[in-house]
């Protein structure tokens, strides 16, 4: 059986683990957007005071697991049971959407000035200190 998880955050990460723990007859394929293998968002403090780097904040994920970065899912068929993604299509006989929360920003507009902090690409800009 595939089961297609959309969405590459902890959600996905231990969905995957657990999954695994009852049946190994599955395959499970992690479909992410983010150009980083899963993390813990928990953390991301650390890597803007250069404590830790995103390697260390890698969470854990059994190697089985078939993990697509930079896959951003755009639209699903649900009768061809297939999701697509910006560049591929997907089959699937399960799938769970696992896509997580992204923050509302205050303002309409983008200000060069402005960041929000949700993941590692955010936290690179922050410490690096060139949103100024
Ligand atoms: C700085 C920070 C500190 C935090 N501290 C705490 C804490 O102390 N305690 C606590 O309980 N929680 C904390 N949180 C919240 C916690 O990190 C989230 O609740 C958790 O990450 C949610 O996990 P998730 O897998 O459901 O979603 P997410 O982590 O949001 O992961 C969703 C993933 O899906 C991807 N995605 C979205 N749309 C698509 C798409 N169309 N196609 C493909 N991929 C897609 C996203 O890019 C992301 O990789 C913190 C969050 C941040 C940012």
């Amino acid at each position: 059986m595939q089961i297609l998880i959309v969405g590459g955050g902890i959600s996905a990460s231990y969905l995957a683990s657990n999954i695994l723990a009852k049946s190994q007859d599955v395959q499970i394929t992690i479909l992410s957007d983010e150009q980083y293998l899963p993390y813990d968002r928990i953390h991301l403090c650390s890597i803007i005071s250069c404590e830790k780097n995103e390697n260390e904040l890698k969470l854990d994920i059994p190697s089985v697991v078939d993990i697509k970065l930079n896959e951003k899912v755009v639209s699903v068929n649900i009768e061809s049971k297939t999701v697509n993604t910006t560049n591929n299509i997907y089959s699937y006989d399960k799938l769970i959407i696992a896509t997580g929360s992204r923050p509302k920003s205050i303002f309409k507009d983008n200000f060069s000035n402005v960041v929000t902090f949700r993941s590692i690409g955010d936290s690179r800009k922050i410490a690096g200190g060139d949103w100024k």
